[in-house]
């Protein structure tokens, strides 16, 4: 691979983690046709370790290079993982189903250090703005994550870098 289409991948993989990081958030749709409680409300099934795995073995097998792909499948699983880990530190609205499709039970974790004011659940834009709190931590994760990878990745191209 040369290296104009080295840095096109890369850029590619940043976009990647940032879109994980904040894709899960799109289930806000479903409340045009189902509760905050259902399971495939928001925090539901989309936000559920099961249906990230689904994802990114989707995204990963569409990926153009194939020995990305491995890396890309364990970028997006955790970009999109730690944004469920990032909801259940939240203290306000529902918690995340991560046992779907096993169990529609919300979770948060023990520790809930991202504070919100006491929010109406059934109004969906405060829901968003407690979502949003979140965001710069859930775009500096698959950042660090991506530039991690291709630390890794980048090991075996040392010819490049200077000695
Ligand atoms: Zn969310």
């Amino acid at each position: 691979m040369g290296l104009a289409s080295r840095r096109d991948s890369r850029r590619g993989v940043w976009l990647l983690g940032a879109v994980c990081a904040v894709l899960p958030d799109a289930d806000v749709v479903m409340h045009a046709f189902v509760e905050y409680e259902h399971a495939f409300g928001h925090r539901g099934a989309f936000h559920s370790p099961a249906f990230y795995l689904l994802f990114s073995l989707v995204v990963a097998n569409l990926w153009r290079e194939r020995e990305e792909r491995p890396r890309i499948f364990l970028l997006s699983f955790l970009a999109l993982l730690s944004h469920s880990l990032l909801d259940m530190m939240t203290t306000g609205g529902l918690g995340v189903a991560m046992l779907y499709p096993i169990s529609d039970e919300r979770f948060f974790l023990p520790w809930r250090p991202i504070p919100v004011s006491p929010i109406n659940v059934k109004a969906f834009f405060t829901q968003r703005g407690l979502d949003i709190l979140t965001v710069e931590l859930r775009f500096a994760i698959p950042m660090l994550l991506s530039a991690l990878l291709f630390r890794f990745a980048g090991r075996h191209k040392k010819d490049e870098g200077t000695t």
